[in-house]
């Protein structure tokens, strides 16, 4: 199994000698950084496989760290966010951001975002076309040929519901945003102003998909930020 080095970029002593016990723990190689600029050397100097990323740092804003790195990097981002608005975690992952946890987080909480940051870096650098691979989580199945079963049964979706569900299927694990999602399936010129049309049809979607739509297991609801589907089992 390969090493992963993990960049923590953490300006509170306490926090990042926690996160780093842990990470180290579980045998991911740890680089750390108390302010920005130390932080964005070490991800030249160090080729980290993910970044953990504070975002009140004493020096710069965290978000100015998400664009500085996108601006030439892909590694994974997941910030840090001690900070409530759901403002700075849609910004985050605009600018660029694979997801976010919220402090204070579980240890258990914690890995599970590391790894599903993995394994969506490296499908992308391994092969693209396996997200032509089925999504399959608790009897819930989706090919991506329009096909989509539950427990067997096939389920029929609209062409606009379909979308959208294979848009966060095949990003499953990871929190995508409302403007991503609108974005995504309805064209470009769609912001969060939009998300009522959103909302109805992730509504019928669920309707559709859930086998109790007011405690949903498939698309859980990120409130603010958008929606994260269960991560893919198959995989
Ligand atoms: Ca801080």
């Amino acid at each position: 199994m390969k090493d992963y080095t993990i960049l923590l970029i953490e300006d509170e002593k306490n926090i990042a000698d926690f996160i780093e016990k842990i990470l180290r723990s579980n045998d991911y190689k740890v680089v750390t950084a108390s302010t920005g600029g130390e932080g964005l050397s070490l991800i030249k100097s160090r080729c980290p496989d993910i970044i953990l990323l504070d975002l009140g740092l004493p020096d710069m804003d965290g978000l100015d760290v998400i664009s500085s790195v996108r601006s030439w990097s892909l590694c994974p981002i997941i910030v840090l966010s001690a900070r409530t608005t759901d403002n700075d975690k849609v910004s985050s992952l605009d600018l660029g951001a694979d997801d976010y946890i919220t402090k204070p987080f579980s240890t258990n909480e914690l890995l599970a975002r590391i790894r599903t940051s993995l394994r969506h870096s490296n499908r992308v650098v391994t092969n693209d076309s396996i997200s032509e691979k089925p999504y399959a989580a608790l009897g819930l199945k989706i090919d991506f040929m329009k096909i989509i079963t539950r427990d067997g049964e096939p389920i029929h979706l609209t062409p606009v519901e379909y979308k959208i569900v294979a848009y966060i299927a095949k990003n499953s694990g990871k929190v995508i945003t409302y403007s991503s999602i609108l974005k995504n399936v309805w064209g470009p010129n769609m912001d969060e102003n939009d998300n009522k049309i959103l909302r109805v049809n992730m509504a019928n979607i669920r309707r559709k998909i859930e086998p109790n739509p007011a405690e949903p297991t498939y698309i859980l609801t990120e409130l603010g930020v958008g929606y994260r589907m269960l991560e893919d089992s198959s995989l």
